[in-house]
């Protein structure tokens, strides 16, 4: 079957091979992958930063966003059964606490295991193979657009944390920032926007491109940062962090309002940062701010997701396939894996 592998660690690795078809356990369903979308983790793995191959292999399938046709399945409580459409989620527990209580995106010791990313495969390959209670049952009118759940499950923790979080208080958010029009980021918009809040979104596309137009369609404004500066939009209850770049969170940081809370959803790279850390704090305190990261999803989320893309799609009709802005076949992955700024998602097809 055909394969996008990497070899962790060493950059620009990433090649279509011909392997052998896995064999499922006890324990397992043998997918059919419909679907991959690639992200900014799936370029990092090809850059060589990160990634780990499972026991035994040289080499990493790629893929951890998709979306399968089930091919077998033994007979299972959660009624999942061949032919059925799914999505895996991606992290796999170990024996901590967390991990034992269902809440492996919370993991304590790091020794998860992530498909695609970290000890076992990935999706991106004609077949795969995924622990039953991790799969998704997707319904089939979500089919164009189900590849966009697990980003989607990101979104939902972050938001569902912030909200959970600032029970600690009476809060009512109007105004909400989020920095970074990539998919999250535009997920992230749909999802605030359903909840009726007043979401400006930032970015340094043009104010007429795609990506702002999606924006736009959900009724949030779009900003371009190269226009209008950051620190001019005044004060926000909840800043959505998911640029990634860590010059531009600290820069947000100064602009939550009393009480708010800032999430933060990139994977930054070290940064010096010279700056009055004592005005900072001074500020968190005297305005009760809290600041808070978030990583990966549990299949809670992914459940979420699937709940309110049926609202997205009724409520901003098409939004969501329009966000896939690229779908090619697996010959053309390289396409995937040169750097395109304008576009938005880009997804890789095994079946149609
Ligand atoms: C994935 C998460 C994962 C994280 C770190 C992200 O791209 O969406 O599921 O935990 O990378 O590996």
């Amino acid at each position: 079957m055909r394969a996008l592998t990497v070899t962790p660690g060493v950059k620009d690795s990433i090649q279509l091979e011909n392997i052998d078809q896995p064999s499922p356990g006890s324990s397992q369903a043998l997918l059919r992958v419909r679907e991959i979308g690639v992200c900014g983790t799936d370029l990092d793995l090809n850059q060589g930063f990160y990634g780990e191959a499972p026991p035994g292999s040289n080499y990493l399938i790629t893929g951890h966003e998709s979306l399968s046709t089930v091919e077998d399945i033994p007979k299972n409580p959660q009624g999942i059964t061949k032919g059925d459409l799914v999505v895996p989620t991606v992290r796999r527990p170990d024996n901590c606490m967390t991990c034992v209580h269902g809440e492996s995106d919370m993991c304590l010791t790091g020794n998860y295991k992530e498909h695609g990313i970290k000890g076992l495969h990935g999706f991106g390959s004609d077949y795969a193979i995924s622990d039953i209670a991790f799969l998704v049952k997707v319904p089939p009118d979500l089919t164009d657009v189900a590849v966009l759940l697990e980003p989607m499950s990101v979104a939902e923790k972050g938001v569902y944390q912030a909200f959970k979080i600032q029970e600690r208080m009476l809060w009512k958010p109007k105004k909400v920032l989020i920095l970074g029009a990539g998919p999250v980021g535009l997920l992230t918009s749909y999802l605030l926007r359903l909840k009726g809040l007043d979401v400006v979104v930032t970015a340094t596309r043009a104010s007429d491109s795609l990506k702002a137009r999606l924006a736009q369609r959900a009724g949030a404004t779009y900003v371009n940062t190269m226009e209008q500066p950051l620190l001019s939009l005044g004060k926000f209850d909840l800043i959505m962090e998911e640029t990634g770049s860590a010059q531009i969170a600290l820069q947000a940081t100064g602009m939550l309002n009393t009480n708010g809370i800032m999430c933060f959803l990139g994977i930054y790279a070290p940064t010096e940062a010279p700056e009055d850390i004592g005005a900072f704090y001074k500020d968190v305190v005297l305005g009760n701010k809290t600041f808070f990261g978030s990583v990966n999803a549990n299949i809670n989320y992914f459940r979420m997701g699937l709940k309110n893309f049926s609202e997205i799609q009724r409520q901003f009709p098409g939004i969501l396939h329009d966000t896939i802005s690229v779908r090619i076949p697996p010959e053309h992955f390289q396409e995937a894996y040169s750097p395109n700024k304008d576009n938005i998602k880009t997804v890789i097809r095994f079946q149609n």
